[in-house]
């Protein structure tokens, strides 16, 4: 295996050592001594084979992206990539209605102050 590739992706690295794991039997003595494992140690390859999500240390080893800092959701606490909050409550949209000959048609707030007004005046 070659680390001619800079940047790699968690999901790439593990697919790499599953290949390694179960494809060539290959040990984790001789896993940490291919390329694209230089300097990690064997239990954090191992743990990362079963699923570890490692530091930005273990993930400049690998050449993975580093994580970065995000801000948090003021609202659910959770990171979004949007600047909306998707598990906020929602604002109840306010309709107005006028009901004209027994049926009720929504309408602007305007149309439904300029009704209110007419049926005041003719009351
Ligand atoms: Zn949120």
């Amino acid at each position: 295996m070659n680390a001619t590739v800079a940047v790699q992706t968690l999901y790439n690295v593990r697919q790499s050592l599953r290949v390694m794991k179960e494809n060539y039997h290959m040990s984790w003595r001789e896993i940490a001594l291919e390329n694209i494992c230089k300097g990690v140690s064997i239990g954090s390859l191992c743990r990362i084979y079963h699923g570890f999500e490692p530091g930005n240390k273990i993930r400049k080893q690998l050449g993975i992206v580093e994580l970065l800092p995000a801000e948090a959701c003021v609202k659910c606490g959770k990171v979004h990539t949007k600047n909306t909050c998707p598990d906020a409550p929602k604002r109840a949209h306010k309709y107005h209605y006028v009901t004209i000959d027994g049926h009720d048609y929504r309408v602007t707030k305007a149309v439904k102050e300029y009704i209110d007004q007419l049926e005041g005046a003719s009351k």
